[in-house]
């Protein structure tokens, strides 16, 4: 691996620190990072060793590892010394994304910042950002709107998960929520922006959406992805700005539990959940969306290895998802089997990176219609 030093290791440092981390956290080498990290279960993938490298001002530049990185925290959560990985792994591709010091390997990324910052999306989609909701009674969002739902890029433009926005749309109906949508006034979030080092990029988008938010009288949101969520819960905060956020999976548990929601129907089905990462490991939301799938008549929950804040990771946070994965690297493979290995005629979750992902692990198996993969809200929708 060929390495470049950097004298400035203050580079590093301040990236660190900027990215909210505390650069001091010094690395013990014990290497429980590695032994954490969801690639050693399917390549070689040494994290200390470019902890190590990073504090001491020596960034792997020609490396594909640092670009491995799905920012799933599992790592984070166990380092005994406190070391903030992500963030350091964000600070170092910091410094390379804006040289457009990026591997070859990942040919795609340019294109997909470059999508982002014209048209607000990373699936190059010009079309109006609304289009998913036609025929669906949603409205416009206004002043005085309780609630703004926020579908996220990929539930807005792909077929697949337009399923999901969709599915939404029909239950905060039948609930009787008063919610509204932005359509094109609203862009991407920007979180996997920042996890990817496009610092200016992801500042951008927050400001816009942050304006839009403001002068259209946002003051709660409604999130069907845990990447959205997660930003505009806790990195929208850094510009002075406080709005009340749920992920949809919270509010459900609420719209259920105040009798909103009826689930009458049965649902016959031994029904797996994977916890997304930035759902469960990042912000503690584990038991909302099991306590709504437990209400379903008939509906058989049974829990995988890896689960809670152990969940293994579907591969597509930290940029992954614009990135190709090798065929026998992806880990979304490995749960998918976890879920068959339980019985689950269902894997279900509460993500959209997550969806897309099982949906393609799902496709490669000898027998694909041995498994479902489901959104929380699809299940709710068939049981109300
Ligand atoms: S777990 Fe923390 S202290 Fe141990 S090697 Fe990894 S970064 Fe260093
Ligand atoms: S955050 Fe997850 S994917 Fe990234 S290094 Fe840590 S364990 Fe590995």
């Amino acid at each position: 691996m060929e390495t470049v030093p950097l004298t400035p290791f203050k580079v590093v440092i301040d990236g660190i620190k900027e990215a909210g981390g505390d650069a001091f956290k010094f690395c013990y080498q014990c290497g429980t990072c590695d032994t954490a990290c969801p690639w050693n279960r399917v390549r070689k993938f040494f994290i200390r060793r470019m902890v190590h490298q990073a504090q001491f001002g020596v960034v792997p530049f020609e490396s594909e590892d640092l670009w491995l990185c799905a920012s799933c925290g599992n790592c984070v959560q166990r380092c005994p010394r406190g070391v903030e990985i992500i963030d350091l792994m964000r600070a170092m591709r910091r410094i390379m994304v804006p040289d457009g010091i990026v591997p070859a390997s990942i040919p795609n990324l340019r294109g997909v910042m470059t999508s982002i910052a014209s048209v607000g999306n990373p699936l190059r989609q010009e079309k109006d950002r609304a289009e998913w909701a036609e025929g669906q009674s949603v409205k416009p969002f206004t002043e005085g709107t309780e609630n703004l739902y926020f579908p996220c890029c990929y539930p807005s433009y792909d077929p697949r998960l337009k399923k999901v926005a969709t599915a939404t749309a029909t239950l905060l109906n039948r609930a009787g929520v008063d919610f509204g949508i932005l359509g094109s006034k609203e862009n991407c979030c920007g979180e996997s922006v920042r996890k990817v080092g496009n610092e200016d990029l992801f500042k951008r988008l927050a400001r816009e959406n942050i304006k839009t938010f403001i002068e259209n009288g946002v003051k709660k949101i409604l999130a069907s992805s845990p990447h959205c969520y997660h930003t505009f819960k806790n990195e929208y905060s850094e510009f002075k700005v406080n709005f009340e956020v749920l992920h949809i999976t919270q509010y459900l548990s609420q719209l259920v539990n105040e009798g909103r929601l009826k689930l009458t129907k049965e649902y016959k089905k031994r029904v797996t959940y994977h916890d997304p990462c930035y759902l469960g490991r990042h912000n503690g939301i584990f038991d909302e969306p099991r306590e709504v799938l437990k209400k379903i008549p008939g509906l058989e929950l049974v829990e995988m290895a890896d689960t809670r804040e152990d969940s293994l990771c579907c591969g597509m946070g930290g940029g992954r998802i614009w990135m190709e994965t090798a065929k026998g690297e992806r880990f979304s493979d490995l749960r998918l089997q976890q879920a068959i290995g339980v019985g689950a005629e269902v894997l279900v979750t509460s993500c959209p990176y997550c969806i897309v992902q099982f949906e393609d692990s799902r496709l490669t198996l000898k027998d694909s219609e041995a498994i479902q993969i489901k959104d929380v809200t699809e299940i709710i929708q068939e049981v109300i």
